[in-house]
Formats: C-alpha cells, sequence, structure tokens
C-alpha cells in the first residue's frame, strides 16, 4: 500500500531513478446531473440499479453509479412536507468516458426513465460555494435549512423581494438605494461581495481542499495501477549512480 504524500513518493522513486520529473495525476470520471427523475424510484429502485442499468441501455453509455443528488432522507422529508407536489428530482450519475459525458452536456438532454431529462455538468461543492437562499458558503440552496437572507441589506427575506423606498425602484437585487449590509460579516459591501473577509476565507480554504483532493486522488490512484512516471529528456543530475 502507498502511503505519504506526492513528493514523498516522487523523491522515493527519484533515488530509484533520478531522470523520473514527475508523477502522471489519474483521471477522474466524469459526474453528470440528470433533472426530472421520477420519485417513484426511491420506492421501487431504492439503490437506483435499475435506473442505471436502463441509463446504459437506453443511451448506449457505460455509467457506473447513479444516487440522488440530495441525500435520500432528505428527499424523503421534502416529500412529506410537500404533500405529493415534489414528484422528480435530480439524480447525478458517473460515466467512464469522458467524451460520452462531453457529448451529452452538449445536447443538454439524455433518454432517462421514459422520457427525454435535462442533463447538466456535475460540479462538486466547493468551500467557497455560496447559497442563494441563506448566502452562507459550502452548501447549495437545495440542501439549504437556513432562513433566508437577503444579499443586499441583510433582512430576513431572499434578495428577489427586496423593497426600497425610493420612488423609482423596482427592487429585487437590482436595488442600489439601501445602503448595503452583508449578512456574513456585518460590515457594509453586499453578502456577495468578493471584498468579504468571510468570502475570501471561504475561497482559501476551497483551494487548499481542492489541492489535497489531488494528492489524494493521486496517491489513491497509484495504490490501485502502480504510479506511472514521465521521464526527462535530459538527465536532472549528474551526481551518484
Ligand atoms: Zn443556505
Ligand atoms: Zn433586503
Ligand atoms: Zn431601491
Ligand atoms: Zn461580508
Amino acid at each position: 500500500m502507498v502511503s505519504g504524500h506526492r513528493e514523498d513518493i516522487l523523491s522515493a522513486v527519484r533515488q530509484l531513478d533520478r531522470h523520473i520529473t514527475d508523477i502522471r495525476t489519474s483521471e477522474r470520471w466524469p459526474r453528470l446531473k440528470v433533472h426530472g427523475i421520477p420519485l417513484t424510484y426511491l420506492i421501487d429502485d431504492p439503490d437506483l440499479g435499475s435506473l442505471r442499468d436502463s441509463l446504459c441501455h437506453t443511451n448506449n453509455l457505460e455509467i457506473t453509479q447513479a444516487r440522488w443528488l440530495i441525500p435520500e432522507t432528505r428527499l424523503r422529508e421534502r416529500v412529506n412536507q410537500r404533500n405529493g407536489n415534489l414528484t422528480s428530482s435530480t439524480v447525478v450519475i458517473t460515466l467512464k468516458n469522458l467524451t460520452a459525458a462531453n457529448a451529452l452536456v452538449c445536447k443538454g438532454s439524455m433518454w432517462a426513465a421514459g422520457k427525454r431529462r435535462r442533463v447538466e455538468l456535475y460540479k462538486n461543492l466547493a468551500a467557497d460555494t455560496q447559497c442563494n437562499h441563506c448566502l452562507q458558503f459550502g452548501h447549495h440552496e437545495s440542501t439549504c435549512l437556513s432562513p433566508p437572507q437577503c444579499a443586499l441589506c441583510a433582512g430576513n427575506h431572499i434578495t428577489e423581494i427586496h423593497k426600497c423606498d425610493s420612488r423609482n425602484c423596482a427592487g429585487g437585487k437590482n436595488c442600489r438605494h439601501t445602503p448595503p449590509k452583508c449578512s456574513n460579516c456585518q460590515q457594509s459591501h453586499t453578502a456577495t461581495s468578493r471584498r468579504c473577509e468571510i468570502r475570501l476565507t471561504a475561497t482559501q480554504l476551497a483551494r487548499e481542499q481542492r489541492l489535497q483532493r489531488q494528492k489524494d486522488r493521486e496517491i489513491r490512484h497509484m495504490a490501485k495501477t502502480g504510479p506511472s512516471f514521465i521521464r526527462a529528456t535530459t538527465p536532472t543530475s549528474e551526481l551518484g549512480t
């Protein structure tokens, strides 16, 4: 089993072959969101195995995994809260082929559960993902459980219904009359401002987490397949043999 970081591995293999300059990073499998999947699958197909199989067959794809975007327990809660008004949700699929994934994203739809359904690229939520509803960082509005916050005035309403006293103002996020207040740091800028300290911290954290994930992926990949090495065309050191 390989353990330790990329640099450690690299320095270890360079003792065996000093012409090695880098370790090739592992490939990532693309993930897509498929919208509008009927919630009957929650009952009929709990692990989404048969949905995955039918997606493979009808679209001629290799799909390694299918799961609900929202955790299943929360999805069930929402179905109960909305008294049956919620009939479909989004599924995330993992594909084995980047070209096929790109083709689907370009097309914008795929055949799923008896209909063409909207498809888009699934992006990982990061520490700097800002919720549209409560304006905090690290989650998406689809999973938000916090009360709404206005990006302009930090009031307890969504930004879209922000009102001001100015006569000619239609309100909402285009209002330029209200002195801005950030609900995250309480300073005088909007909650989406790039100057916000909280945002800057979240951005920094997201950057560090991305780097760490990259390292972890390389280590996992090498543990699975053994490293593949990139050789320098000219020796980088002539010392020792
Ligand atoms: Zn939120
Ligand atoms: Zn407001
Ligand atoms: Zn206004
Ligand atoms: Zn702020």
